[in-house]
């Protein structure tokens, strides 16, 4: 990818065949239709690529076991249809970035014998719908075979469970590798710049865009012939820039999420509880080294700041505590995290938990604009190439195949398992560093090693003994659009996710390097740590927790660059 200053030339003011608004997996994943099927495309995000909804999600690739319960239930084919077509997009996006992704077997423990019989059937459903895109067939597993996976798991009472398998994956990374892989193939795109306006012709149709570099106040224009809102939460906005009458779709359900050390609850395994006090389901996942557990769901407006509440902690432990031989307390919870799962509605009485988890594509007749409403991370493919064909339309040229559903994403190009082991052969690198290498950057990793050619100090750790290294700032910055502290720290490297103490003690030294790379002077520096700082603090403190000191004498590292 190109520098930012690349970009913004190549952007500001130029014309194009499609402007995507909006860089989560919805945006990334209609620019990169939109670019393979020969269309020149730019795609422009107001915050970070996947800094809103899509690094927030539960991480599961999946059809929706709970969605399908309801479909049965309320004889809904709608619901039916969101199920089929999510379990065959797992296999597409397991495929195409494996070293984002991986198979991950999930557990329903059972304390009745009825349910086993309920949840064996339900899941025999789940395989069969899967039909070519199944990936392993749901069983049962006696009380012993459940401990022997699960050894943390409440004995008093449990019979047995049934054992299915979905999809694990990185989203942010999984974001930012469709922004990487659309840049190369033509694509011009660029995060912190905000649509403020739209132009219409002489005949009404969308024409330009006005934008506002959130990073320097900078404003420009951007032309093309079809533009698409791919803004996930914040559609309405754009929609009713568009055309201001346009009626309200969205509604905002927000869910929480929090990180725990594994050993509380040591597994290769995912537990599923089936039914939580709201009636919705809650999972245990391991990830990336921790226990990821969520979610919650909750009403939310657009402007709503989204944190991990008290409460939400109240609740997802309140639950997973039923489920666990010794209960974990809140002050166990090293993170946490929270997005706004973009539903679209078609009325304003039910509930967000009755609302499908479909998408909608919506062409606005006065101005042309197409908005694509809704949807999961694990269909954003397929939400994209039905998008891109409405745009295909719209340009009155012949719809052609979507090049995406087999297309490699970037890192993932001739990655093999053993990528970590090669890694460590070529390069005086501990496992844990390769491994995390190969999994955040796939075969990219060798580009990121190789600054470390240049300068041996970048192959330090970012903290003492963690497995990040100091090359990856460095690499996040010149090839991955890097600009804040939090894209760093959060979405490229995941030490937020891990530890919100890590991530403050990251942030001088992380300061440091990206201090150099975009020419901060040493009070910029000093002030980027100070802010990020107090956000992840805040966090700490949203969820009841012990903020934590400010790492002063680092703060002074990074200010004397
Ligand atoms: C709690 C939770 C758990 C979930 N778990 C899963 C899961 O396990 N599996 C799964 O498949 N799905 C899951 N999802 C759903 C999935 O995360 C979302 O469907 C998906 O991330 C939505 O992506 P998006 O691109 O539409 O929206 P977003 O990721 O929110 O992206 C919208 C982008 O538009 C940008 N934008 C807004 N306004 C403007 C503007 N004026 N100019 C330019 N850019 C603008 C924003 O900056 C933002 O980056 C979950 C969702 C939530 C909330």
């Amino acid at each position: 990818m190109r520098t930012r200053t690349e970009e913004l030339q190549d952007i500001a003011g130029k014309s194009f065949d499609v402007c995507v608004i909006g860089g989560g997996a919805t945006g990334a994943g209609c620019a990169l239709d939109s670019q393979l099927r020969g269309l020149h495309t730019v795609m422009l995000d107001a915050g970070d690529f996947a800094g809103a909804t899509s690094s927030a999600a539960t991480k599961i690739i999946h059809g929706g076991v709970r969605y399908l319960e309801e479909a049965i239930k309320d004889v809904d084919p709608k619901e039916y249809h969101v199920v089929v077509r999510a379990l065959h997009e797992r296999v597409r996006m397991l495929n195409n970035a494996p070293h984002l992704t991986r198979q991950l077997e999930f557990i329903v423990p059972s304390y009745h014998w009825l349910n086993i019989a309920y949840l064996d059937i339900g899941l025999k459903i789940y395989d069969w719908l899967a039909g070519s895109g199944r990936i392993s067939p749901s069983k049962y597993l006696s009380r012993e075979e459940t401990l022997e996976r699960m050894p943390e798991l409440k004995r008093q009472g449990l019979i047995g469970s049934v054992e299915y398998a979905d999809g694990q994956f990185d989203d942010a990374r999984y974001d930012l590798a469709l922004v990487q892989t659309f840049s190369n193939a033509g694509g011009s795109a660029l995060n912190y710049v905000r649509v403020t306006d739209l132009a219409r012709d002489s005949a009404g149709r969308l024409a330009g865009v006005s934008v506002t570099d959130q990073l320097t106040g900078e404003k420009f224009s951007v032309q093309a012939k079809v533009f698409v809102n791919a803004t996930g939460p914040f559609a309405d906005s754009i929609r009713n820039l568009a055309t201001p009458s346009l009626p309200r779709r969205m509604r905002l359900s927000k869910g929480a999420h929090i990180l725990l050390p594994l050993d509380v609850f040591p597994t290769r395994d995912a537990m599923l509880i089936p039914k939580t006090d709201d009636g919705r389901v809650l999972f245990a996942v391991p990830w990336n080294g921790r226990l990821l557990v969520g979610t919650t769901e909750q009403e939310v407006a657009p402007e709503d700041e989204l944190f991990v509440s008290q409460k939400d902690i109240d609740f997802m432990l309140g639950q997973l505590n039923k489920y666990l031989e010794h209960p974990v307390l809140p002050s166990q919870i090293v993170s946490g995290f929270a997005g706004a799962r973009p539903l679209v509605s078609s009325g304003e009485a039910e509930s967000t938990q009755k609302v499908a988890r479909d998408d909608v594509i919506e062409v606005d007749p006065s101005s042309g604009l197409i908005s694509i409403m809704g949807g999961k991370w694990t269909t954003h493919r397929a939400m994209a190439e039905d998008t891109i064909n409405a745009v295909q339309k719209a340009l009155g040229v012949p719809i052609t195949d979507s090049p995406t559903r087999s297309h490699v994403l970037y890192g993932s190009e001739g990655f093999s398992g053993d990528l970590w082991k090669k890694l460590m052969d070529a390069h005086a690198i501990t496992r844990e560093t390769s491994q995390h290498l190969a999994a955040k950057f796939g075969t990219a990793a060798w580009k990121v090693l190789e600054l470390t050619q240049e300068d041996r100090n970048l192959a330090e750790p970012i903290l003492a003994g963690s497995p990040a290294i100091q090359a990856e700032v460095v690499y996040s910055v010149r090839k991955e659009l890097a600009a804040t502290l939090e894209d760093v720290i959060a979405r490229r490297l995941g030490i937020q996710f891990y530890s919100w103490r890590d991530a403050i003690h990251a942030a001088p030294v992380v300061a440091t390097f990206m201090a150099e790379e975009l020419h901060w002077s040493s009070d910029q520096a000093k002030s980027e740590v100070v802010t990020y700082v107090k956000k992840v603090n805040k966090l700490l403190e949203h969820a009841g927790l012990e903020p934590e000191t400010s790492p002063g004498a680092r703060v002074e590292r990074a200010s004397a660059v």
